[in-house]
Order: C-alpha cells, then structure tokens, then sequence
C-alpha cells in the first residue's frame, strides 16, 4: 500500500498507532486512519490525537483500524509541512522530510506553458488551467501524491510567431523533463507522473518517459507515465451542451475555465470569430506552426465559451486526474495492468 505523508512531530499515542496498524511498516509521523479502503491522514498533530483518542474510546480501547472516519480540512488546525488542504506540495517540505516519503507516493510534474492564447486570453492560460486541475485534484488525495511546482516553460517553438510566448527548444525541454524525474530517482523514488496542461508537451513527455524505461531498462519497479489532463475525461458525458468534443487552443473549452478561473483575464471572447481544427491530413500527423492555421492564435470556438461550461470541465478534470492517481496509488509494483 502506498501510504506516504509525514507531518510534525508526532504524540506517543499517534506513533505507536502508526506502528500497529495491522502491521504494515507505517511508521510515519502522521495520523493514520483507515477507511474502508484506505488509509487517511490527520494533517495536524492536535486533531488527529483527538480523532484517535477518540476512536479507541469508542471501540474500548481497541484499534480504531476499520473505522471509517472523516476527514474534514475546515477543521485543520495546524497544517504540517507542504500540505495545504490537502496539497501536498514538494515547495513546502524540508529535504529532512522529503527523505522520510514512502517511496512508493507518487510524484506528479505539472507541465504547462508560457504562450499566446489567441486575442482574447492571456499567455500564461495553460499554466493557470493546469494550477487549477491540480489544486482541485490534490484536495481528494489527502496528501497521498506529492506535488512538484508547476514548470511554466513548455515546448511552444509553433507559437513563437506571436509576442509573448516563451519557449524552451524541444530538446532542451526533452532534457529538462528528464532531469525532473532523474532528481528523484537516485533517491528511490519509483512512481512518476508527468501530468500535462499544454499540446506541445505531449510528445516531449511522453519521450522523456520512453527514455527514462529504457536507460533504467532493468528496473521492474517504475512507474513513467504522462498524461493530458483533457484526456481524462469526457466533458461531453456530462453537458451535452458544449460545441466542442475535443480541446483545442484558447476555445470553448479553455476561455470556458478561464471564465470561470480569472473572467478579469478574459477579452471579448464572444467576437472572436471560430476557426475549425480541421483534418489537415489525418491520420498523418502533420508538423504546423500556429499561422498555418490561425490568423489570431485561437483555434476552436471562444464565443461558445461560459464559465458554467467552465465548471463543469474543471470538475470533469480533476476527477479524471484524481482516478489515474487512485490507480498510480493503489499499483501493486509489478503489474502492467492497473
Ligand atoms: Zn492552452
């Protein structure tokens, strides 16, 4: 079970939990719970010493495991280290604690850009969308991954017609993708996850995971996998409503989070006239660069865009990351299948 989370220092009462339930070699310095299939974890040391207190009581004085309890954030009295309601975020853990991680949690890259979006949204929309998704993803995951910070610079040599956007050439990305896991791996960690909020990171990506199985070819504990949070989910399952099936660039979909996320950001989107993703010679996969195909950078449908469609995304989204992760939590290490 891949239970991993640490938090300040811990009560005897809450240690000598953690290194009896049912056996499992959990000494964390976290407050442990288990639920019906998981473990759950007290962020602060004073209300989970009362939950547990608690819970013995109420079983007389037996184990509390097999209880299920809940976990509520709004009354997190002392957030521990690199958890912020339920975030766990690699930024605000000390390499003191980061050493003490099970190495069996998952560490997740979020992998975004810096580019123009279109005349009617700012160039950091990726990024912002990508924040969201996670921060609304970790909150299911009561700390059970481990976030890096969002890398802000992507793979966007095909916008580099249009001011503003920043880009890394792709193999200088490529290189930098694989540094991100090879930070850790030295250190034992084995499960990574390169979760993606921009098109021109998928390739890069999804190579830097190639490359990573085989230089460590040996291995049969890795876990290398990269992901489009857009792919996650189908929005379409949920609201019939949206002219779009699938993403494409500062459209419906993307101005619709936006409007939800910061609408102070937005321009007038309800002008911008729509232009069709298009064939182009599929199934080939054609090389573009943005002008090819967008006089103004957009491509897509922004006029559809609302921010109820927005929320309706955002949620789509982050419950289809949080599933992956489920799955990346509850691997056995060995299967192909999970
Ligand atoms: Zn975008």
């Amino acid at each position: 079970m891949g239970i991993g989370i640490l938090g300040r220092a811990a009560s005897p009462l809450a240690l000598f939990f953690s290194q009896t339930v049912e056996g499992l070699p959990v000494c964390l310095s976290g407050y442990l719970l288990k639920s019906r299939s998981r473990f759950l974890v007290y962020p602060s040391a004073k209300r989970g010493a009362e939950e547990l207190k608690r819970a013995y009581k109420n079983r007389g004085g037996q184990s509390p495991v097999g209880l299920v309890l809940k976990l509520d954030e709004s009354s997190v009295d002392r957030p521990m280290g690199g958890w912020k309601g339920g975030f766990m975020q690699l930024t605000e853990l000390k390499w003191t604690e980061v050493s003490k991680l099970s190495r069996d949690m998952p560490l997740v890259f979020p992998i975004a850009a810096v580019e123009q979006h279109g005349p009617h949204m700012p160039v950091f929309t990726d990024s912002l969308l990508l924040g969201e998704v996670v921060r609304r993803t970790s909150q299911s995951l009561h700390g059970r991954a481990l976030f890096a910070p969002l890398l802000w610079l992507g793979n966007s040599h095909h916008h580099l017609d249009f001011p503003g956007t920043i880009s890394a050439s792709p193999r200088t990305y490529l290189d930098t993708l694989n540094d991100l896991a090879e930070s850790f791996v030295p250190h034992g960690f084995r499960r990574f996850v390169y979760l993606n909020g921009h098109g021109g990171n998928i390739v890069p990506s999804q190579q830097a995971t190639f490359e990573l199985r085989q230089k460590y070819r040996s291995r049969s504990d890795l876990l290398l996998l990269s992901v489009s949070y857009w792919n996650t989910g189908n929005p379409n399952d949920a609201d019939a409503s949206f002219r779009q099936t699938e993403m494409a660039h500062a459209c419906e979909w993307e101005t619709s989070m936006m409007l939800r996320l910061r609408p102070e950001l937005v321009g007038d989107y309800a002008v911008v006239a729509g232009v069709d993703s298009g064939r182009g010679f599929a199934p080939a996969n054609r090389a573009w660069t943005t002008p090819d195909r967008t006089a103004f950078g957009h491509i897509g449908y922004p006029s559809a865009a609302s921010a109820e469609k927005g929320e309706a995304l955002f949620r789509v989204f982050a419950a289809g990351v949080a599933a992956l992760l489920e799955r990346v939590i509850a691997w056995d290490g060995k299967e192909w299948d999970a």
